[in-house]
This record gives C-alpha cells, structure tokens and sequence, in this order.
C-alpha cells in the first residue's frame, strides 16, 4: 500500500520486563474522580464519571529509568501537573462489567494529565470543549507499564508528585471516587474497548503550575517513578 502523505507511525510505550512494547490505540482521561480535587476544582458530591480523550500522540514516552523532556506549551501562564495511574487495556469490549474489568487490563504505568488551566477554565466558563486545555501536543507524559501480575496492589498504592523535590501531590488511590473496576464499566458503556487504549484514571488534589525548568517525580507505588523535566 502506498499513501500521499507519510502515515503516522505506532506510537507505543516499554513494558518493564519485555522486549515488546504497549502499541496505543485511544487514550481516555477521567475528569475529577477524587474528592479533595473536585472540591479544589469547586465541586462537590459524587457525579457520573465524566470523560475526555487525548491524542495518542500528545505522548512523551518516558523509557525505563530516564528523565523524559516536555516543552512548554504555547498559549499558556498556568501549566498544570496533575499526576494520574493509567490503566492500559489488554483487551477490548463493550459493556464490561466492574467484576470482569481485571481479565480487560494488561497493566498499570505512571502519568502526567499536563493541563493548560487558564485555557481549560476560560472554555469552562464559555461552556466550549476543553480540547485546547488538556489535549494538546506533549500534553501526556508517560512512564514504563507494569503488566498486572507485576504491579502489585495497585488500588491501594500511595500517589504522588514531588517538584523540585517538594511534595506537591499526595494521597491513595483508593480515594478514587470511580475506582479502576467502575471506570471501566462506565467507559465500555459508552465507547467500545480496545487493546492498546489507556485510560488516565484522575488526579487527586494538589494540583498547581509548573514553569520552564522545573522537574517532576511522579510515583505509584509499585509502578516506579516517572520523571519529567519542563523544558
Ligand atoms: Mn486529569
């Protein structure tokens, strides 16, 4: 087969422990799925899980025991971390139930869902689609996945981020308000699952600006450490 402009390559991400990388397919961020961070948000009470994409290739693969690059973006005063555990799916289908959802997932990796804030809260306040907010380029700095039998008690692991190497995030995924299992029911509820998909699970509180020069320490426990320097 031959195209009439270069097709756009794979983009995929190293799983510790094998040679074979994750290929990408979708990538799924849940929006406010802790409640300390709704409530810094300005929100309150348990909502209906809410959904938004990012583009396969906003990537930064961050490769094994590296620091990955991210420049800053354009059009932006107020860059935002906001660390995330991704849920990278093994396994695609509709409909998924909370109790099947463990037979969908290949494995876990650490991530960043970098956010322009002061684009994302003026398209809130015009009730516009926060594209230009959160799905921009380099926008999703990743680590290496952790295949399931690997990582541990995942749903119980501390989350953090350290800039500079000071605690600015910290708290447990088992404070998420839609846990991994009921995310991926919801989901597969509304869109069909593909192996290759990665889901960015929802930021706890914490979240603040970053400038040029900055870097960040993202862990899960069990899952390692993601680093990332703002260019
Ligand atoms: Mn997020």
């Amino acid at each position: 087969m031959s195209f009439v402009v270069p097709p756009t390559p794979t983009v995929s991400v190293p799983v510790l422990g094998h040679a074979e990388r994750f290929p990408v397919h979708r990538i799924y961020c849940v929006g406010r799925n802790y409640e300390e961070h709704a409530k810094e948000m300005g929100f309150t009470g348990r909502e209906p899980p809410f959904f938004f994409l990012k583009p396969t290739d906003s990537l930064v693969v961050v490769e094994s025991s590296q620091t990955g690059q991210m420049p800053y973006p354009s059009l932006t005063q107020n860059l935002h971390h906001e660390i995330e555990l991704v849920v990278a799916i093994g396994k695609g289908g509709r409909n998924i139930s909370a109790a099947d959802s463990a037979q969908h997932i290949y494995g876990y990796a650490v991530g960043l869902d970098m956010t322009r804030r002061d684009l994302q809260n003026e398209m809130k306040k015009q009730g516009r689609p926060w594209c230009i907010g959160k799905a921009f380029d380099h926008s999703a700095p990743i680590g290496p996945i952790t295949p399931i039998a690997q990582a541990g008690d995942v749903n119980n692991a501390e989350i953090s981020l350290l800039v500079n190497g000071t605690d600015r995030q910290r708290s447990n995924v088992a404070k998420l308000i839609w846990n991994v299992a009921e995310t991926i029911e919801h989901l597969s509820a509304a869109w069909e699952l593909q192996a290759g998909d990665l889901i960015y699970t929802g930021t706890p509180e914490g979240v603040a600006a970053v400038v040029s020069g900055d870097m960040l320490v993202g862990e899960v426990a069990g899952l390692g450490q993601l680093k990332v320097a703002i260019k």
